[in-house]
């Protein structure tokens, strides 16, 4: 794999893009990088003014995205990733046209259209500031390059919380999940863990009941409707661990047990599981436009019905946002509607007396 110079994005050699240079041969995820590496190599000047920045590759920004293309918004696409949570789906049912798809493979497909179809200038970087300044927004990127834009895009979708311990990371996907997931052929007949106490960590265990050999559920405190527990108590397969905290994952390749130990005292468990699944909530990732924007209770970017925020000029889609259902159908939707008020709002602006 090498990286593209321009946007960041891993490429497979074999099969991307070349041009050589100063007697060095650079990869490219598609021609619009190319094309723009040899004209910044040329001209020696960097883009790093645009009418619009889409900040989150997940399906919202990602639509958004080739909106703007169609839109012809000059506009630059920044992302930690392509896909967002939508990678994570095991099996998308509720997509129109597929009726059933991977999410990785729903997200090839946003990723090809984007790249090939309706390629924007984009980059695969982490935003980490954002400031309301004179006629628009500048957004610094973890690498500190600074860009400025009139208007902004924010569809930098949700996460899900973390435990923090060791062997989270490493055994991402490898047997340890966040939330529900659809396919769950490799737990069938084994001992699996749930960690959390709320209702969606229940909604896991009712689930499971009849897949795995036995369910963990480990939490703090079991904060779950009480009518849900009800329900689930008198599982067989079902030891609950109310008052503990994980301290541990632990395997080889693939995740095969963790530690637990009591919240009041030092008593400590190894149990051996095939798979874990995480349920402590989700959070919006809104941090960035928290001294820009109105927030909801929940953290969420608080939207009119074109998308619009509290700060001119600044627009939202998605997860990060109030509005309701969080689906990768709405979220597209949404994206498309952001797009599609950015240009009515960049048209106002240049109608207006200076
Ligand atoms: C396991 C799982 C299964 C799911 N299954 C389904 C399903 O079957 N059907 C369905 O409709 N929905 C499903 N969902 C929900 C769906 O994935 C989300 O509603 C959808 O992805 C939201 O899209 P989004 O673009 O708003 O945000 P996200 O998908 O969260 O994307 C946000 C993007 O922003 C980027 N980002 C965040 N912060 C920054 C930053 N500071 N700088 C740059 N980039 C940043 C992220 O890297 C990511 O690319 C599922 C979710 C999960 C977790």
């Amino acid at each position: 794999m090498k990286k593209d110079p321009i946007c960041n994005m891993d490429v497979d050699e074999r099969t991307a893009l070349a041009a050589e240079c100063d007697s060095k041969i650079y990869y490219f995820c598609s021609e619009g990088c190319r094309e723009r590496f040899l004209t910044e190599t040329v001209c020696e000047l960097p883009r790093t003014s645009y009418d619009l920045i889409i900040i989150g590759g997940g399906p919202a920004g990602l639509t958004a995205a080739v909106y703007a293309d169609m839109l012809k918004i000059d506009a630059f696409l920044l992302t930690k990733d392509l896909g967002g949570q939508a990678i994570d789906s095991t099996k998308v049912e509720n997509y129109m046209g597929y009726d059933f798809i991977t999410g990785p493979e729903l997200t090839e497909k946003f990723q090809h259209q984007l790249i090939y179809s309706h390629y924007i200038d984009h980059l695969i970087s982490e935003a980490d500031k954002i400031e309301a300044v004179q006629g628009g927004f500048n957004v610094t990127t973890s690498e500190l390059k600074t860009y400025f834009a009139r208007s902004l895009i924010i569809s930098t979708g949700m996460t899900r919380r973390k435990l923090d311990v060791p062997g989270e990371e490493e055994f991402q996907r490898k047997g340890l999940f966040y939330g529900n997931i659809q396919d769950l052929s490799f737990v069938t007949g084994e001992d699996v863990a749930v960690i959390g106490g709320g209702n969606s960590a229940v909604q896991i265990v009712e689930k499971m009941r009849t897949v795995v050999k036995n369910i963990h559920l480990i939490s703090d405190r079991l904060s779950a409707d009480p009518s849900l527990v009800a329900r689930i108590s008198h599982f067989e397969n079902l030891k609950m661990y109310e008052g503990y905290r994980v301290i541990d994952f632990r395997g080889e390749n693939a995740l095969s047990g963790l530690t637990i130990r009591k919240t009041a005292g030092e008593e400590t468990l190894n149990q051996s599981v095939r798979g874990v699944f995480i349920a402590i909530g989700l959070e919006p990732n809104s941090h960035l436009v928290s001294d820009v924007v109105e927030f909801n209770e929940k953290g969420e970017i608080v939207i009119g019905p074109d998308c619009s925020t509290s700060c001119p000029g600044l627009f939202a889609a998605g997860d990060v946002t109030d509005a309701f259902g969080k689906r990768i159908i709405i979220a597209s939707g949404e994206g498309a509607k952001a797009a599609m008020a950015v240009r009515q709002y960049l048209l106002d602006l240049r109608k207006a007396p200076d």
